[in-house]
């Protein structure tokens, strides 16, 4: 056995930088392993939420060097970083191909009546942008006369991962009131501090029970505007051109919810 090459010596795994999009935070990171994709790949078929969200959590330790986890990268940039790692690890483009539905007229040979031309579409995962929404408020005012306002925060990826995998479980549709009950505990989540008058509580001292009292009294006008703050979240998207070998068709798509091309 000790004759064996030592395994660490002669793979070297690269280490790459980013710039975090929503903080500015720089931080290293290397790409999955393929033992570390095996686990997500078990994990994901397990569909337990709780299974998926601690092998990510890990992986995403072990690709930071222990800097960053799902309870200190916010949504959008957990997911811009998973979207990186996955291109070093597979390719900085993704190409999709779709048909040209541009209509042309039926002939024998084209009964369809469309171009049917292959679109390629090259996808650089290095353009991925992240959008602000203006109507994502930081502070929502709840009562001008008392001064009662609560200050919110991004929600971690922690906070809404098991909402996230709960819900996507194949066939899994949540009935309103399962929905409602989670766009609460999101929104319980996203509370940095509870102003009133000059008093700042920061959400730390105030205990859970205090919280969902507090949401639970407001006027439900109010619940809207924090769900309104969930709704607004900055999004990663993809801006991607694409021309028809046709030349009739010249369009730019814009792609939303990266994450499912390297799931
Ligand atoms: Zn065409």
């Amino acid at each position: 056995m000790s004759n064996l090459p030592d395994l660490k010596t002669i793979i070297k795994v690269p280490t790459y930088s980013l710039t975090l999009p929503s903080t500015g935070r720089k931080i290293s990171y290397r790409p999955f392993l393929v033992r570390e994709e095996k686990a997500l790949m078990i994990a994901r078929l397990s569909e337990e939420p709780d299974t998926i969200v601690a092998t990510l959590d890990s992986l995403v330790r072990a690709c930071t060097f222990d800097n960053e986890g799902l309870d200190t990268l916010s949504v959008q940039d957990y997911e811009y970083l998973v979207i990186q790692m996955g291109a070093k690890a597979k390719g900085e483009t993704i190409s999709l191909r779709q048909p040209c539905k541009e209509p042309v007229p039926i002939t024998e040979e084209n009964p369809e009546g469309t171009c049917g031309k292959i679109i390629p579409i090259v996808c650089n995962l290095s353009d991925i942008q992240v959008e602000h929404n203006p109507d994502h408020k930081k502070t929502i005012v709840l009562d001008e006369t008392s001064k009662t306002s609560i200050i919110m925060r991004d929600p971690r990826m922690g906070d809404v991962a098991h909402i996230v995998f709960d819900a996507g479980k194949e066939g899994k549709m949540l009935d309103p009131e399962a929905n409602m009950k989670l766009r609460f505990q999101m929104a319980l989540s996203c509370i940095e501090s509870v102003v009133v008058g000059e008093e700042v509580y920061d959400a730390k001292v105030l205990t859970k029970e205090w919280l969902n009292e507090f949401l639970d009294s407001l006027p439900s006008g109010h619940l809207r505007k924090i769900s309104q703050y969930i709704d607004t979240m900055p999004k990663t998207y993809l801006d991607v051109k694409y021309e028809c070998p046709c030349g009739k068709v010249k369009d730019t798509i814009r792609i939303e919810g990266l994450q499912r091309f390297l799931a």
